[in-house]
């Protein structure tokens, strides 16, 4: 059922959405059989969405964690230095890790994030990212399971938003120009 007013430009829908997560979850699954001691972090606010359908598809005996980032500067990620609001609220020594983003955009928050994860020795630590922004980026980072290459565009829908709004949304597009000007 749409939501209406139709407020983006749907890129992914969420039946596409639907299915490369299912998708997801299989590979994981296969990868991960048999493993002890699997803890899958979701970065707040942006992977709530795609954490919830993730794990519910993932057939492993697993725990969820989150943490909440936010970089210093006004843009975010711009200035590549990353505050920790929320961390993680058990330790990941010892244990494999799946940490999930919505979008990696510049990939400096995952920079900073896997480098001081890496510092709490898991067992193992890998990343999937509902969203890959390849073009925007401008520090290498290494993302194991990506859902969709995603074009150098500003996205709301399915956990991400502008301005707080539009998390709701069941599909993934860009917002209409309308709706920017409504907002100014
Ligand atoms: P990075 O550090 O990779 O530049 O930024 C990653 C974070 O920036 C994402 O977790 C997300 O919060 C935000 N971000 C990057 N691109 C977009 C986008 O197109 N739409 C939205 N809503 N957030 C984005």
């Amino acid at each position: 059922m749409p939501h209406r007013p139709y407020v983006i430009d749907e890129m992914i829908s969420a039946k596409s959405i639907a299915a490369r997560v299912e998708a997801l979850a299989k590979e994981i699954t296969a990868s991960y059989r048999g493993t002890n001691k699997l803890v899958v972090v979701g970065l707040l606010r942006g992977s709530f969405v795609f954490i919830a359908d993730l794990v519910r598809a993932m057939n492993l005996a697993l725990e969820v964690d989150f943490m909440a980032v936010s970089s210093y500067g006004d843009r975010p990620s711009s200035s590549g230095v990353v505050r920790i609001l929320k961390d993680l609220n058990s330790s990941i020594a010892g244990r494999h890790v799946i940490v999930v983003e919505d979008i990696v955009d510049t990939g400096l928050t995952l920079d900073y994030l896997v480098e001081n994860l890496q510092t709490r020795h898991p067992a193992s630590l890998k990343v999937c990212a509902l969203l890959d922004k390849r073009e925007a980026r401008k520090r290498e980072v290494a993302v194991e399971y990506i859902g969709f290459h995603c074009p150098n565009e500003f996205v709301v829908g399915y956990g991400l938003d502008y301005c707080g709004r539009y998390r709701n949304l069941p599909a993934i597009g860009v917002l209409k120009p309308e709706v920017y000007r409504k907002a100014e």
